[in-house]
């Protein structure tokens, strides 16, 4: 399963009310499970956006390897 199945499923099954909702820009919150390991994430297919997001920075696209 690619990364990009499993955050499809982690999307599917995270209501808004238990996502961690980070604010990448107006279009996008992370739609991840709150409290989760690794970068926020966001959209769906083509529209799939990763970003880290330190304390006190703005957030930071992260763009995955494809393999
Ligand atoms: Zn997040």
């Amino acid at each position: 399963m690619s990364s990009d199945d499993r955050l499809d499923l982690e999307f599917a099954y995270t209501t808004y009310q238990d996502s961690c909702r980070d604010i990448y820009s107006p279009h996008y919150y992370c739609r991840r499970p709150v409290g989760h390991d690794d970068v926020h994430a966001a959209g769906f297919g083509p529209d799939r956006l990763r970003w880290d997001h330190q304390r006190d920075h703005l957030p930071h696209k992260v763009v995955e390897q494809q393999s």
